[in-house]
C-alpha cells in the first residue's frame, strides 16, 4: 500500500534534531513517529475534522495510519486510533498487534483505549492529555485497569505542545 510510506508534507517543520535519516528505523526516537501522527492530524484538520492523528509502528515501520473521519464517514467510531489499528491489522494480517506501538497526538478516549487493549498493543505513546475524554489517566483509567490482563506501556507528553496547538487552532476557527 503506497500510503504506508512516510509522506513529504508542506506542513513538515524543519527539525534537524529529529531528522529520521539519522536513525536506523528500529532506533528512531518517539518524536519521529509522533511527527508522522501530527501529519495525520493535519490531514484531519484539512478535512474539517477534529485534528487527531495516529500511526501504528512495528519493527521500525509504519503499518497503519489514521486520522479522525467521523464527519466524513458519518461514523461515530472513526477515531484516528481505530482507523490506524484497522489498517495495521490488515497490513500485518493479524487482529493481535502484540509487537506494535501506537502513536497518537492526544490521550485516547474510552473506546480507543478499549480497542488498544483488544489489539494487545505493546506500547502507547501520546501527545497532550485530554481533560474532557482521556481514558488513560485524565477522566477514566480504562487502559491498564487493574482488572484487565493486558498491560500496555505508556509514555505521554511527546510533542504535546504541537498537538494542543493544532486542536486549539481548530476550535478557534469554529468560533
Ligand atoms: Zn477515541
Amino acid at each position: 500500500m503506497s500510503g504506508l510510506k512516510p509522506e513529504a508534507s508542506p506542513h513538515t517543520r524543519e527539525n534537524s534534531a529529529t531528522e529520521s535519516s539519522q536513525f536506523p528505523p528500529e532506533d528512531r526516537p518517539d518524536e519521529i513517529w509522533m511527527e508522522e501522527a501530527l501529519r495525520c492530524a493535519q490531514r484531519a484538520l484539512e478535512a474539517g475534522e477534529v485534528p487527531v492523528g495516529a500511526v501504528v509502528v512495528r519493527n521500525g515501520q509504519v503499518v497503519g495510519r489514521g486520522w479522525n473521519r467521523n464527519i466524513t464517514d458519518s461514523d461515530p467510531t472513526a477515531h484516528a486510533e481505530v482507523i490506524a489499528l484497522r489498517e495495521a491489522g490488515a497490513t500485518v494480517g493479524n487482529h493481535r498487534l502484540e509487537h506494535c506501538e501506537l502513536f497518537v497526538t492526544i490521550e485516547p478516549c474510552a473506546m480507543c483505549a478499549g480497542a488498544l487493549t483488544h489489539a494487545r498493543v505493546k506500547r502507547l505513546v501520546y501527545g497532550s492529555d485530554d481533560p474532557k475524554a482521556g481514558a488513560v489517566k485524565s477522566v477514566l483509567q480504562v487502559l491498564n485497569h487493574p482488572q484487565l490482563n493486558h498491560k500496555i506501556e505508556v509514555r505521554s507528553g511527546v510533542l504535546a505542545g504541537r498537538s494542543a496547538e493544532l486542536l486549539q487552532s481548530f476550535f478557534r476557527s469554529r468560533r
